[in-house]
């Protein structure tokens, strides 16, 4: 499964601490991450990670561009609901995205840590069909 992981800078310490919990199963995945994201679960992990450009910088534009593409499984964005960020729209148009291609989204560490171990539990197994059919989940 290909796998996004995105963090703003005070959820940044939380996505290293989840990368390194769940290190066994994530590096059975092909990870993906924005720029400071991807660096800083690299250094904690040695996990290979793609890298694409900061997301204030079009990191965040980049991850949605490869779900529109259905070549993104699942997203763990660990957003900070309490500051403002100066890419806003573009927090919210991945969200938004993500919802239109149906893809497991997780914008809190509750919901990430269920994704992940639902992901080792084969409940993320439906995008393997999704990308032989018509890129829906087989509930609809
Ligand atoms: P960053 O981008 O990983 O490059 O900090 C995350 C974001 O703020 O969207």
């Amino acid at each position: 499964m290909k796998i996004a992981l995105i963090a703003h800078d005070r959820k940044k310490e939380l996505i290293v601490k989840l990368a390194t919990a769940y290190q066994d199963i994530l590096s059975q995945h092909e990870l993906f991450a924005t720029g400071t994201t991807g660096q800083r679960i690299i250094e904690a992990t040695g996990l290979p990670v793609h890298r694409y450009k900061s997301g204030p910088l079009g990191g965040d534009q980049q991850i949605g561009a490869m779900i529109s593409e259905d070549a993104m499984d699942m997203v763990i964005f660990l957003r900070d609901p309490l500051a403002a960020q100066p890419h806003e729209p573009d927090v919210n148009a991945l969200i938004r995205l993500s919802d239109v291609y149906e893809i497991p989204l997780a914008t809190n560490i509750g919901t990430a840590e269920i994704l992940i171990r639902g992901l080792q539990a084969g409940l993320a197994d439906f995008r393997t069909i999704v990308h032989e059919t018509d890129n829906r989940p087989l509930s609809l």
